[in-house]
């Protein structure tokens, strides 16, 4: 199964995109719905609610009345807790059970409001934020829905920010005009579920490319989702797409520290379902004493290479994963040989798909830079 996130600010259409991707074959999950369900007449959540509130949020008939409740809930940020502790448990509670009966293969979306607001994006394998700005919202609240333009208002203010957003986005939609077209995004969450089910990663020979400035973003999310599978361990991202400026195949590496490889291996499966299948034990290539050993997994998203490390936290491999980014952050004319020498090699051995050969070829460098980032390690501690 794969779990999917879709936010956005109220009105920007969501339910919208919701739409065009059950009609792929997702499974939506509508918060919205699920939180008048746990207000219906007969459940224990109304009756919270008038105890909280008073009988006035009820009509005549015993129903909820959502503008009254509305009313006295956006009132004041205490009350907005008061109704929120009394709902958010209960959705929660029915948000599982509709995903437990989700079928095995399903890709499940979860179309929630609050996403942002509840910093739920890293328990998703995927985001998806729709957007489209504040006054088109407002347009389309005021005319389509015909709802009150204060209200409306009042509602968008009370909501997380565009830019808050668009932290936790791995995919952005913009609905300002047209709707988006939804077909390379539902094909690219049919390989990720599969990848997930079957325990695969994501493969190809990506080739070196300029650096890119999504790539801090891309791995702040990543490595957010990676650390709450892992119970809040530590996550760094490593490697070429970590140094600003340098030219990279465009793969994100992180390291997981681990106390030791039993830990490493008790984490495999859990590592798996949130997205990052195990590939094997292996031993990095010496840079020096010590302990090179690691287990490697890698992303199960087709349009998100990922690659993750799980080291010995102190060992020399974690060390050395660390030292090298920081000494090529730290060193201009490093970074540039480098990233001379990778564009170089890329070229040559795109042809061979053998990102082997290609890691052979960087050796005779990587091994004169042994020495310049134990030198630059010396300059750190003293
Ligand atoms: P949300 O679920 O994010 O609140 P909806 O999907 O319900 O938003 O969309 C809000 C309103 O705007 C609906 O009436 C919808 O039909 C309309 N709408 C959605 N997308 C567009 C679009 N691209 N152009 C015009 N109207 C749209």
């Amino acid at each position: 199964m794969l779990r999917v996130g879709l936010t956005g600010g109220i009105g920007s259409g969501k339910s919208t995109i919701a739409r065009l991707l059950a009609g792929n074959g997702a499974v939506v999950i509508d918060a919205d719905k699920l939180a008048r369900e746990v207000l219906e007449p007969g459940t224990d959540g109304l009756k919270e609610v008038v105890k909280a509130f008073g009988e006035d949020v009820l009509n005549g008939d015993g129903t909820l009345n959502r503008a009254a409740l509305a009313g006295k809930a956006f009132a004041s940020e205490e009350a907005r807790q008061t109704l929120n502790g009394i709902t958010h448990p209960r959705i929660g509670a029915l948000t599982g059970q509709r995903m437990a009966e989700a079928p095995e293969d399903a890709i499940v979306v979860h179309d929630i409001p609050l996403l942002v607001e509840r910093d739920m994006a890293a328990a998703y394998h995927l985001v998806i934020v729709v957007y489209a700005d504040a006054e088109t919202r407002l347009g389309r609240l005021v005319s389509s829905r015909g709802m009150d333009r204060q209200d409306a208002e009042n509602r968008i203010a009370a909501q997380a920010t565009d830019e808050q957003r668009r932290a936790v986005a791995d995919v952005w939609l913009d609905n300002s005009g047209e709707v988006p077209d939804v077909t390379g995004l539902w094909d690219r969450l049919v390989g990720f579920e599969k990848n997930v089910r079957t325990q695969s990663y994501a493969s190809g020979s990506p080739i070196v490319v300029p650096y890119d400035g999504r790539w801090p973003a891309q791995a702040r999310r990543v490595a957010r989702r990676i650390s709450l599978a892992a119970g809040g361990r530590y996550v760094e991202h490593i490697g070429s797409t970590a140094v600003p400026g340098l030219a990279a195949k465009d793969v994100l590496d992180f390291q997981l520290a681990v106390e030791d490889m039993e830990t490493a291996d008790s984490l495999r499966d859990t590592l798996g379902q949130a997205g990052f299948p195990y590939v094997g034990p292996y031993v990095d290539t010496p840079r020096g004493e010590g302990d090179w050993s690691k287990r490697l997994h890698a992303g199960a998203d087709p349009g998100r290479r990922v690659n993750l490390h799980l080291r010995v936290e102190g060992a020399a491999n974690w060390r050395w994963a660390v030292d090298f980014r920081d000494w090529l952050r730290h060193d201009a004319a490093a970074r540039e040989e480098y990233a001379e020498l990778k564009l170089k090699l890329s070229q040559r051995f795109a042809a061979d798909s053998g990102a082997f050969a290609y890691g052979e070829a960087k050796e005779p460098w990587m091994e004169t830079a042994v020495a310049r980032v134990e030198a630059y390690r010396g300059g750190q501690e003293s």
